[in-house]
C-alpha cells in the first residue's frame, strides 16, 4: 500500500480513502501497524493539520443516542459543517457483539454527503479500542471533518476513554424520578461538560423538565473546574424525535469550546490527553508483551516455583521482568 497517497487523499477529505485508512489502524497484523503509525505520523506532521471539535457522547441502550445523533448530526451538515461519527463500544470486547453496531443506525445522516458514519469494530481487547478508536478520530480530524462525534455506551472504563479522546463530553439521559439520579455515577457526572435530558417532548416534557432542574441542581454541588466559565458544567432539556434544544446546546457547546480556546484550556488539555495515551500505550504495549505463548510457560513456571518456595516473588518478578524488559 503507498502510505504516501493515503494520507494525501485521506488529508483531500476523500471518504473512501478515510474508510480504508480506519480500517488499516484498525488490522492487528505487523506490518499493517507499521503502516499505519507510518500514516499517523505523516498525516500528524503536515504543516496545517486541520482541527475538528470532538464530542463524546455517552448514554445507556435506549436512551436515544442514535435518534439525537442523527437529529444533531443533520443538524450540524445544514449549517455547512462535516460531521464524523464513531462508535467506542468496549462491550464487543468482551463478547465479540456490538451494542452500537447492530441496528441500523442513523440512516438519512449516512446518506449525508457531509457526514461519515463508522461503526464500532469488533475487537479481542480494551487496550486496543482505546487506540484503534483513538486513531480513527485523529484520522476524521485530518481529513477535515469539523466535528467528529465518538459515541459509547455507559459501560464499564468506555467513558473515561471517550472523555479522553473528546474535546467536550456530554451525557445524554432519559427523563426519570429521583432515583435515577443516584444512578450516575458521581465520577460520570465530574466528566461530563453538558447533561442533555433527551425526549422532552408529549407526556414526557414535564418529567424531563423536573429532571433536568434536579441534575442542575447536582451539577452545582460538584466543584466548579478551572476549564469552565460560569454555568458549566450545565444541564438542558432537549427531544432528538422533536429537534427541540439541539440548537441550543450547540450554542452552549460552541460557547464552552470560545472560552476554553481563549483562555488556553482547548489546548491544555489535548496536551494533557496526548500524554495521557502516550502512559496507556506503553503499559498496553508492557501487558501484551506477557500475552505471548512464551511469556506466559515463563509465568506458569516461575508462579509454581513461587508456590512451591523455590523462588520468592519478588525474585521470580524481577526474572519476569528481565525478560519482557528485552
Ligand atoms: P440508543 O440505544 O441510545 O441509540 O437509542 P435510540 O436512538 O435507538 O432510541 C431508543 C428509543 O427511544 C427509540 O424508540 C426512539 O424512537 C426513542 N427516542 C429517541 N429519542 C427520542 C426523543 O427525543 N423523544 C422520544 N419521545 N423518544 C425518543
Amino acid at each position: 500500500m503507498d502510505i504516501e497517497s493515503l494520507a494525501e487523499k485521506v488529508a483531500s477529505g476523500d471518504r473512501r480513502s478515510l474508510s480504508r485508512a480506519i480500517t488499516l489502524i484498525e488490522s492487528g497484523r505487523a506490518d499493517h501497524r507499521k503502516q499505519a503509525v507510518a500514516l499517523m505520523e505523516r498525516l500528524a506532521t503536515r504543516p496545517e493539520a486541520p482541527q475538528a471539535l470532538r464530542i463524546g457522547l455517552s448514554g445507556t441502550p435506549g436512551v436515544g443516542k442514535s435518534t439525537f445523533i442523527e437529529a444533531f448530526g443533520m443538524m450540524l451538515t445544514g449549517q455547512g459543517l462535516r460531521v464524523a461519527v464513531l462508535a467506542v463500544d468496549p462491550s464487543s470486547a468482551r463478547s465479540g457483539g456490538s451494542i452500537l453496531g447492530d441496528k441500523t443506525r442513523m440512516e438519512q445522516l449516512s446518506r449525508d454527503p457531509n457526514a461519515f458514519i463508522r461503526p464500532s469494530p469488533s475487537q479481542t481487547q480494551l487496550g486496543g479500542v482505546a487506540r484503534r478508536s483513538r486513531e480513527a478520530v485523529a484520522l476524521c480530524e485530518a481529513a477535515g471533518f469539523d466535528v467528529v462525534l465518538i459515541e459509547t455506551v455507559g459501560v464499564g472504563q468506555s467513558e473515561t476513554m471517550v472523555s479522553e479522546m473528546a474535546d467536550l463530553f456530554l451525557l445524554l439521559l432519559a427523563p426519570a424520578g429521583g432515583d435515577e439520579l443516584q444512578g450516575v455515577k458521581r465520577g460520570i457526572m465530574e466528566m461530563a461538560d453538558m447533561i442533555l435530558i433527551n425526549k422532552a417532548d408529549g407526556d414526557l416534557k414535564a418529567t424531563a423538565t423536573r429532571t433536568c432542574a434536579d441534575y442542575a441542581g447536582a451539577l452545582r454541588l460538584l466543584r466548579k473546574r478551572p476549564q469552565d466559565p460560569d454555568g458549566f458544567p450545565k444541564a438542558m432539556t432537549v427531544s432528538a424525535v422533536e429537534h427541540t434544544g439541539l440548537e441550543k446546546a450547540w450554542e452552549e457547546m460552541q460557547a464552552l469550546t470560545d472560552w476554553r480556546r481563549t483562555s488556553g484550556h482547548f489546548d491544555g488539555r489535548r496536551a494533557e490527553q496526548a500524554r495521557y495515551w502516550f502512559r496507556e500505550d506503553v503499559k498496553n504495549g508492557l501487558l501484551a508483551r506477557l500475552d505471548t505463548s512464551e511469556a506466559r510457560g515463563d509465568m506458569a513456571r516461575l508462579a509454581e516455583a513461587v508456590a512451591v518456595g523455590d523462588m520468592t516473588a519478588t525474585g521470580a518478578a524481577q526474572e519476569m521482568l528481565s525478560k519482557i524488559g528485552g
